[in-house]
C-alpha cells in the first residue's frame, strides 16, 4: 500500500540506508539474496507501477529446487511488512523478504516455501477449526573456534577433524587454563566454563534489534560449545521469517568472533546433537484450543486429536522436519533426542511432550521434539500443521500417553513402541507413500513433494556412495 511504501522511504531516509537487499529462500531453506541501490527503490513510490506492482526479476534456474533452465525467469514481490535494517551488513542496508512469482502466469510460485506457509495459514482458517497457529522453535547449534575440514583421498569428501570420543571444550584456550566443561555437563555452569556467554549476548542483541523477541539464551548439554537461544512464539509465516533471520545472525556473528556456527544435527560423535523442538498451539477467538484444565496434562481433546495426526503421519513428517542424512545420527537413544513415537508429560525421550511449566491457559502447547535445525521452517511448520489438522478432522486417537523413560526400557518393551525412522531414506519412502494430507487445500503441491523427494534422494546417494572414515578403521587393513 501507499502507506507502507512511504514508511519504507522514510526509514531509508532516517537510517541513511544506501542499499536495499531482497531475500527469499530456496527449497531446502537457505536464504538467497540480491541488492539494489536504495535510491532505485525510493524512485518507485507508486504502488500501482514499477517494482511494487510488477516485482523485480531474477534467474531462478540456479536456485536449489527451483525451475529448470528452459523456464528460468522468476519475479520477486516485496513484502513491505518485513523491512528491517539488515543486522549484519556494514553498509547501511534495508532487508526485505520477498515472495517468488512466476512471471508468465503471474501466480505465486508453487515451490516458494513462503507461499506454502502462507497457504497453510489460510487453509487452517478455511477449515473453521482455528484462526491462527503459534510456533515456538528451540534452535540448538554449535559454535566452534576452529573447524578443520580434512579432505580425504576421495575428492569432495570432508570430515570435521574433531571429536571422536575426545574430550573437547569447544574453545581452544591459549594457554589451557583447565576450565573445561565436563563431558555432557554443558548445561549449564557459569563462566569461565561457559566461555560463550558474551557471544550469545551479542547475538541476541542483534536479534532484538531486528524485532525478534528473545526469551532465553544458554549453553546446552554437549561438552563442546553447544548453545540454545529461544525466541518468543509467533504465527507461522512470521516465525519462519524469524527463523531464517535467526540463522543469518548466528552464522554472521560467529564469523565476527572468529568462530563458525553449525546447525547440523549431529556434528560430534558421542555427544548430544542439536534439535529444533517445535512448540505449537492453535487459537480461535483469542482462545487457546489446546487448553483444558480437566484434561490429561491440561490439554484438550482437540490437542489430543492434533497429536494423533502428528503421530500418525510422523514418518512422512520427518522428511521435512529431520531432512538430512545426518539427522538420523541424532535420533538415537541416550542424548535427549526423541526416539519413540509416543506422547508424554515432561518426558524427553518421547516425540511429543506436553510441557507443564505453568497453568496459564495461554502457555499451553505441545512440543514436537524430532525436528532439527536443518529443516526449512516454512515447510516443517506447514507440514506439522497439516498433520495436526488431519488429526482433528478425522478424530485420530493418539492412544495412551507413555510415562516411563523410553531409553530405559528393556529390549522387548522398547520393541513394542513405534519409533522414528532410522534413516533419511526411510523418511523419504514414508513421504512418498503418505502425503495426501499435505495436498489438502493445495497447500503442498505434487510438484513440490516430487522435487523434495528428488533432492533428498540425491543427497542420500551422495552420502551412500562415498567411503565413510570409519570404514577405514574397520576394513582398511583386513
Ligand atoms: N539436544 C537435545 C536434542 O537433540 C535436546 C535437549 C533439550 O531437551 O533441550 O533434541
Ligand atoms: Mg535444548
Ligand atoms: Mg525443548
Amino acid at each position: 500500500t501507499k502507506d507502507q511504501i512511504s514508511s519504507i522511504n522514510s526509514l531509508i531516509k532516517k537510517k541513511e540506508i544506501k542499499i536495499v537487499d531482497f531475500k527469499f529462500n530456496d527449497l531446502p531453506g537457505l536464504w538467497q539474496h540480491f541488492s539494489i541501490p536504495a535510491h532505485e527503490l525510493v524512485k518507485e513510490s507508486d504502488p500501482h507501477a514499477g517494482i511494487w506492482a510488477e516485482g523485480i526479476g531474477f534467474d531462478g534456474s540456479s536456485i536449489r529446487g527451483f525451475q529448470k533452465i528452459q523456464e528460468s525467469d522468476m519475479v520477486l514481490y516485496l513484502d513491505p511488512s518485513t523491512a528491517v535494517t539488515d543486522p549484519v551488513c556494514e553498509v547501511p542496508t534495508l532487508s526485505i523478504i520477498c515472495n517468488v512469482f512466476d512471471p508468465i502466469n503471474k501466480e505465486a510460485y508453487t515451490r516458494d516455501p513462503r507461499y506454502i506457509a502462507q497457504k497453510a495459514e489460510q487453509y487452517l482458517k478455511s477449515t473453521g477449526i482455528a484462526e491462527e497457529s503459534f510456533w515456538g522453535p528451540e534452535y540448538e547449534f554449535f559454535l566452534f573456534d576452529n573447524v578443520r575440514y580434512s579432505q580425504t583421498v576421495n575428492e569432495g569428501f570432508y570430515s570435521v577433524d574433531s571429536v571422536e570420543g575426545i574430550w573437547n571444550s569447544g574453545r581452544d584456550e591459549q594457554p589451557n587454563l583447565g576450565y573445561k566443561i565436563r563431558h555432557k555437563e554443558g548445561y549449564f555452569p557459569v563462566p569461565p566454563h561457559d566461555s560463550l556467554q558474551d557471544v550469545r549476548s551479542h547475538i541476541i542483541n542483534k536479534m532484538i534489534e531486528t524485532g525478534i523477541p528473545v526469551e532465553v539464551h544458554h549453553h546446552e548439554v554437549a561438552t563442546a560449545g553447544q548453545n540454545e537461544i529461544d525466541i518468543r512464539y509467533n504465527s507461522l509465516v512470521k516465525q519462519a521469517d524469524n527463523c531464517l533471520m535467526y540463522k543469518y545472525i548466528v552464522k554472521n556473528m560467529a564469523q565476527q568472533f572468529g568462530m563458525v556456527a553449525t546447525f547440523m544435527p549431529k556434528p560430534l560423535f558421542g555427544d548430544n546433537g542439536s534439535g529444533m523442538h517445535t512448540h505449537q498451539s492453535i487459537w480461535k477467538g483469542g482462545k487457546n484450543l489446546f487448553f483444558d484444565p480437566k484434561g490429561y496434562g491440561m490439554i484438550s481433546q482437540t490437542a489430543k486429536y492434533y497429536i494423533g495426526g502428528l503421530l500418525k503421519h510422523a514418518n512422512a513428517l520427518m522428511a521435512f522436519c529431520a531432512p538430512s542424512t545426518n539427522s538420523y545420527k541424532r535420533l538415537v537413544p541416550g542424548y535427549e533426542a526423541p526416539v519413540n513415537l509416543v506422547y508424554s508429560l515432561r518426558n524427553r525421550s518421547a516425540a511429543v511432550r506436553i510441557p507443564m511449566y505453568s497453568e496459564n491457559p495461554k502457555t499451553k502447547r505441545i512440543e514436537f521434539r524430532p525436528p532439527d535445525p536443518t529443516c526449512n521452517p516454512y515447510l516443517s511448520f506447514s507440514a506439522l500443521l497439516m498433520a495436526g489438522i488431519d488429526g482433528i478432522k478425522k478424530k485420530i486417537d493418539p492412544g495412551q500417553p507413555f510415562e516411563g523413560n523410553t531409553y530405559e526400557l528393556d529390549g522387548k518393551a522398547a520393541k513394542k513402541l513405534p519409533t522414528v525412522p532410522g534413516s533419511l531414506e526411510q523418511a523419504i519412502d514414508a513421504l512418498e507413500a503418505d502425503h495426501k494430507f499435505l495436498l489438502e487445500g493445495g497447500v503442498f503441491t505434487q510438484d513440490v513433494i516430487e522435487a523434495w523427494i528428488e533432492i533428498k534422494r540425491a543427497e542420500i546417494d551422495a552420502v551412500r556412495l562415498r567411503p565413510h572414515p570409519w570404514e577405514f578403521q574397520l576394513y582398511f587393513d583386513v
